[in-house]
């Protein structure tokens, strides 16, 4: 008897948000020679250079199967000419010579090095590399003057190369969960970011905090910070708090939630001989009103990219305002309730996509 199969042509929604994206798949390479050309222009400020590259990194990752060829390029969303340049090279030749060509550079590489520093945006690392400086040596050795943040991100830069592992992330939810327990009775302490898309290690941890009764938050962060210091477990931290004016100050890109960016000592399990028992690890804790929990939740999970294409959406298919805070519906001019993630999809009117899926 002959069978024969039928492949479906590749449907992808224009909306990342629309898209199931898992971790894994199948199209690694063509990803990372995209989006290396998405991290070089945003290098040199190239703002919608590098959101094109990373809208058609994007797309692959979503592809239900591996791409049979070139021609199935064409049906496909978000794929611009230089993009598909790329991919047909990758396809055909195994490599891309602009992108082998980017990675040897000296330029992206001592960009790639100098904002892996905690605390050095593009514009800065940019100056360093134009006043001739290379290396953390030369930072150290030319005197370069940083701020204390860059100070810390230098001087644990080592320990902070090494990604945070699902075994550390733990040991870290456990740590404050037992903090919290002390000074806040019934406080829930949430993990976001990308471990909660499932991911096997994270460049930090990203917690939130909350209560069940709204208000009861107010005050945490200071003391969880004040008891980290106490335990000797704070390397750093900067503390930012909502003043009553901010918070009342309308729609901002960055949200205005109590927050503290850390680097923490992290205590390793003791192996008797060790002579260091620690390692430096990023942290970050945000408090969040309870009412506001669910939209912090969506707006923390990331990725970065599906966060940004949920906004998008909102904006201009719903004419809808969404952040961390609330959803505002421009049309009735009220904010929208949600009690969970799913709530807010359902006024977006998109299917819920889980946060294993949100790899976008
Ligand atoms: P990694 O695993 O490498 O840490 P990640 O996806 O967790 O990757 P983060 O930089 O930790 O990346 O950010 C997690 C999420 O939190 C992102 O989706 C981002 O939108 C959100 N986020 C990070 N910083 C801020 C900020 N200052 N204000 C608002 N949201 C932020
Ligand atoms: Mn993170
Ligand atoms: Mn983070």
């Amino acid at each position: 008897q002959v069978t024969t199969t039928v492949e479906p042509s590749l449907q992808v929604a224009p909306y990342a948000c629309q898209r199931r994206t898992p971790l894994d798949h199948p199209h690694s390479a063509l990803v990372m020679a995209l989006e290396t050309l998405a991290e070089a222009a945003l290098f040199e400020g190239e703002e919608a250079r590098g959101l094109a590259f990373t809208r058609a990194a994007s797309v692959l990752r979503c592809l239900p199967r591996a791409l049979r060829g070139t021609h199935e390029l064409s049906g496909l969303p978000g794929i611009g000419a230089h993009s598909h340049r790329v991919l047909q090279e990758v396809l055909e030749d195994g490599v891309c010579v602009e992108v082998e060509t980017v990675k040897q550079s000296e330029r992206y590489q001592t960009m790639k090095l100098f904002t892996q520093i905690f605390g050095v945006g593009v514009r800065t690392a940019d100056r360093w590399y134009r006043e001739g400086l290379r290396s953390l040596g030369d930072l150290r050795s030319h005197g370069t003057r940083l701020t204390r943040e860059q100070q810390a991100g230098v001087q644990y830069f080592e320990d902070l190369a090494v990604p945070v592992g699902q075994a550390e992330a733990e040991s870290l939810v456990c740590l404050v969960l037992d903090a919290t327990a002390h000074l806040l009775p019934n406080a829930s302490v949430t993990l976001a970011g990308g471990f909660r898309r499932g991911k096997p290690c994270g460049h930090d941890v990203d917690l939130l905090l909350s209560h069940p009764e709204e208000g009861r938050e107010v005050g945490l962060l200071g003391s969880l910070v004040a008891w980290l210091g106490e335990q000797d477990l704070l390397l750093y931290q900067h503390s930012s708090y909502s003043t009553a004016a901010e918070a009342s100050s309308s729609c901002r890109a960055l949200d205005r939630f109590d927050r503290c960016f850390t680097i923490l000592r992290l205590v390793l399990p003791t192996a008797g001989t060790r002579v260091r028992a620690w390692r430096a690890v990023r942290l970050d804790l945000v408090v969040v009103p309870h009412s506001q929990l669910p939209f912090a939740l969506l707006g923390w999970t990331g990725s970065r990219h599906f966060e940004r294409e949920l906004r998008r959406f909102a904006r201009h298919e719903r004419e809808m305002v969404l952040n961390s805070h609330g959803l505002y519906d421009m049309r009735q001019g009220t904010f929208l309730l949600a009690s969970s993630e799913e709530e807010i999809f359902q006024h977006l009117g998109l299917d819920y996509i889980p946060p294993t899926l949100r790899n976008a």
